[in-house]
C-alpha cells in the first residue's frame, strides 16, 4: 500500500466516525472504499440496505474534488442530500423540482469548489449545458447508482443510462467510475460491464445476498385481506409496505386497512401525481405509515426503518420478490416479511408471460424465474437456503424463516401424486383444477355428472382429504414440475415426463404435510409472539417511557425542519440513547449514528429529554 493510500484510508476511518457516526464499516464497505481511493473503476453488487451509498460518499469527502452521483429518482436524491447535509457534508442535487433558492445554494457551492457530492438525474446529465458546466468543475468520480438501469434485461431499463459512458468521457476524459446495483442476475451484470466499462472491465465486488435480519414467510391465500390485516396489525405503529398486483386491489386494501384504524395510504401509477407524491412524502416523513402500493412504488424508497413488507399477491419472480422485501430493514434491525400466494396468482403470472410479446428466449427466462419463485413458495425446507441457492449461494439453516421457526413436516406423497395425475389422465388431460378436485373428493357436481365422471375409477379415491388439501397438492406438484397447466386452454392440466416417472413408480415425491388451511391458521396464531420478539430485539433493554419521549422530540424536530424522522436520528440511535442514557456530550458521541454535526445540532435537546425522563 502506498503512503498516500494508507493516509486516505485512515482519513476515511476517522470520517466514518466523525461525520456518519458509525463505529465500523459494514461487511464489504472497506474493501470497496479502498479500491475507490486507489483510483480503480469498480462495480459493486450488494443487496439493498447493505450500505452501498457510503462506498462513494466516504471517498467523496476524503478526497478533494467533486463526486457526481447519477441516480434515477428525484425522491431518492432529495433524501440523500438531506441526510448528507444533516451530517454536515456539502451536497446538492440538480433537478427540475428544486426550489430556486436550493439551486442557487448548489450553484454557489459548485462555483467556490466546496461542493463534494452532486446528485444528478441521467436525463439532466445528458444535456449539453450540464456537461459543459461540469467539464469546468473539478469532477473526480462518477458514481452510478442503480446501475442495472443500463441493462435491457433488468426490470428498470432507462435508455438515458446508455449515454453515461460518453458523458463521463466528455466531463473528465478517463473519469473514475463506480457502478452500484443490488441486482445479482448474471446477464444483467454482464450488460453493466459491457455498457458502462467498455474500455476495460472494472474491479467487481459481489457481496453475499443474505439479509439475515429479514424474517421470511409465505402463506397460501385463504381470506387474503384478513391475512394482510392480521399481519399489519401485528406491526402496530411501524412503517411498512403492502404490495398488491392491481390498482383496484391497492385501493380496496388501503380502505380496509384505514377502516380498521391503520394509517394506510394508497400508491399506484393511476393516482394523480400530487396525491401520489403527497402519500410518498408522508410515508417517508412520518412514523408508522403503511403504504399500500403496486410495484410502481419502488426504487425511490430508501427509508431505512421500514419494518415490514407484505405481498398481498405473488410477486413476479424471485428477483422482484427479493428487491421488494429488501426495502424492509435497511437499517439492519429485524424486519418482517410475508408473501401470500394462491393458484390464481400463479395462473395470472403464467398468462402474463405467455401473452407478452417478448422473444421466445425472454419468455423461457421468465418462466424459469417464475418457477423458481413457486419453488420458494412451496419450499419444503429453510426458505433462505432455497432463496440463496437461487443466487448461487450456499447457507446453513437460517433460523429466521417460517419453515425454520415453525418447522415443516413432510410425508411421502407418491400415492397422492399418483391419484392426482390419474385424475388428470383419466379425463384426457382436458380439465382444470376445480373439476379434478371434485372427482378426487367424490363430489357430484353438475359438471362431474354431465361428463359421467362419477363413474371413473378415480372418482372419490381422494375423499380422505379436503378439497383445500388437494389444491395444495396440485400446487406442490406443479411447483416441482410433475404436472403443468395449459393456460391458453382454460387451465387444463397435463402430466409432464417427470410426472410419468412418479406415476410409473420410478421416482418418489415428498410433499409438505401442512397442506392448505391448517398451515395458514397455525402461523397466524404465532404472530403475536413474533411481534414481541421483533420489538424486543430493536428496543433491547431500553426504557420505553424514555424511548417514547425521544421519539416525540424526534418527530417535533423533523416537522420543524421538514425532513423525515430518520434524518434526525435512526431508530437504532434512539434505542441506544434510551438504553445507555448518556449524561453528557462526550458519552453521546459514542452512540451509533451521532457524528459531530448531529451532536452539535441535536445533542443538547436530546440530553435534556434524557435528564428529564426518569
Ligand atoms: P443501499 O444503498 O445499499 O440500499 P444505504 O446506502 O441506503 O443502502 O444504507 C442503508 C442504511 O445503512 C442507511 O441507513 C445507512 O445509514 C446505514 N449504514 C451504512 N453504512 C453503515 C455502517 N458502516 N454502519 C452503520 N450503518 C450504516
Ligand atoms: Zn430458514
Amino acid at each position: 500500500m502506498t503512503d498516500a493510500l494508507s493516509t486516505a484510508l485512515s482519513a476515511a476511518h476517522a470520517l466514518l466516525h466523525s461525520v456518519f457516526g458509525f463505529n465500523e464499516f459494514r461487511p464489504g464497505q472497506e474493501e470497496i472504499v479502498r479500491a475507490v481511493l486507489a483510483g480503480e473503476n469498480v462495480l459493486t453488487v450488494m443487496p439493498t440496505g447493505s450500505g452501498k451509498s457510503l462506498c462513494y460518499q466516504l471517498p467523496a469527502i476524503v478526497r478533494p474534488g467533486l463526486t457526481l452521483v447519477v441516480s434515477p429518482l428525484i425522491a431518492l436524491m432529495r433524501d440523500q442530500v438531506q441526510a448528507l447535509t444533516a451530517a454536515g457534508v456539502a451536497a446538492g442535487s440538480l433537478n427540475s423540482s428544486n426550489e430556486p433558492a436550493e439551486n442557487a445554494r448548489v450553484m454557489g457551492l459548485l462555483r467556490t469548489g466546496e461542493l463534494r457530492l452532486l446528485y444528478v438525474a441521467p436525463e439532466r446529465l445528458a444535456r449539453p449545458d450540464t456537461v459543459e458546466m461540469l467539464a469546468e468543475a473539478h469532477v473526480t468520480m462518477m458514481a452510478i447508482d442503480e446501475a442495472h438501469c443500463v441493462s435491457q434485461w433488468g426490470h428498470d431499463f432507462r435508455p438515458e443510462y446508455l449515454t453515461l459512458g460518453n458523458v463521463a468521457r466528455q466531463i473528465g476524459g478517463r473519469l473514475q467510475t463506480l457502478a452500484l446495483t443490488a441486482t445479482a442476475d448474471a446477464p444483467t451484470r454482464g450488460d453493466i460491464v459491457e455498457k458502462l466499462f467498455p474500455a476495460a472491465p472494472p474491479r467487481v465486488f459481489v457481496r453475499s445476498f443474505d439479509r439475515p435480519n429479514l424474517r421470511l414467510a409465505f402463506q397460501t391465500k385463504e381470506r387474503s385481506s384478513r391475512q394482510v390485516l392480521a399481519f399489519v396489525r401485528a406491526h402496530e405503529g411501524e412503517s411498512g409496505i403492502v404490495y398488491c398486483a392491481s390498482r383496484r386491489k391497492v385501493e380496496e386494501l388501503a380502505t380496509t386497512l384505514a377502516e380498521s384504524g391503520v394509517r394506510a395510504l394508497p400508491y399506484h401509477a393511476g393516482l394523480d401525481k400530487r396525491v401520489r407524491d403527497a402519500n410518498q412524502d408522508s410515508f417517508q416523513q412520518d412514523d408508522g405509515v403503511v403504504m399500500t402500493a403496486t410495484v410502481a412504488f419502488g426504487m425511490g424508497i430508501d427509508k431505512p426503518d421500514v419494518r415490514f413488507v407484505c405481498h398481498a399477491d405473488l410477486p413476479s419472480n424471485v428477483e422482484a420478490y427479493y428487491q421488494e422485501i429488501g426495502r424492509a430493514g435497511r437499517d439492519g434491525l429485524p424486519a418482517d416479511t410475508l408473501t401470500l400466494y394462491g393458484l390464481g396468482d400463479m395462473q395470472l403470472r403464467r398468462l402474463q408471460i405467455e401473452q407478452s410479446d417478448s422473444s421466445d428466449e425472454r419468455k423461457r427466462i421468465e418462466r424459469q424465474r417464475l418457477g423458481a419463485l413457486l419453488a420458494l413458495a412451496e419450499a419444503p425446507r429453510c426458505r433462505r437456503q432455497t432463496l440463496l441457492s437461487y443466487f448461487g449461494e450456499q447457507s446453513e439453516l437460517c433460523g429466521n424463516c417460517d419453515l425454520c421457526v415453525e418447522g415443516v413436516e413432510r410425508f411421502d406423497g407418491t400415492i397422492d401424486a399418483q391419484k392426482a395425475m390419474s385424475a388428470i389422465l383419466r379425463t384426457g388431460e382436458r380439465f382444470g383444477m376445480e373439476h379434478l378436485v371434485a372427482i378426487l373428493t367424490g363430489d357430484r357436481t353438475e359438471n362431474v355428472l354431465k361428463f359421467n365422471h362419477d363413474r371413473l375409477p378415480t372418482f372419490g379415491v381422494g375423499s380422505g382429504r379436503k378439497a383445500g388439501d388437494w389444491r395444495s397438492i396440485f400446487r406442490q406438484l406443479s411447483a416441482v414440475g410433475l404436472i403443468a397447466q395449459d393456460l391458453m386452454e382454460h387451465g387444463r392440466w397435463w402430466v409432464t415426463e417427470e410426472g410419468w416417472r412418479v406415476l410409473k413408480g420410478e421416482a418418489r415425491i415428498e410433499l409438505r404435510k401442512d397442506l392448505s388451511s391448517g398451515a395458514a391458521k397455525g402461523k397466524a396464531g404465532s404472530r403475536r409472539d413474533r411481534r414481541a420478539a421483533t420489538t424486543a430485539a430493536i428496543v433491547g433493554d431500553a426504557d420505553t417511557a424514555l424511548l417514547d419521549a425521544l421519539k416525540a422530540l424526534r418527530t417535533k424536530l423533523a416537522r420543524t425542519q421538514n425532513v423525515p424522522a430518520y434524518v434526525v436520528f435512526s431508530d437504532r440511535t434512539l434505542a441506544e440513547l434510551a438504553s445507555h442514557r448518556p449524561a453528557n456530550a462526550g458519552a453521546m458521541r459514542e452512540i451509533h449514528g451521532i457524528g459531530d454535526a448531529k451532536l452539535e445540532r441535536y445533542g443538547a435537546a436530546f440530553l435534556e429529554v434524557i435528564r428529564a425522563t426518569v
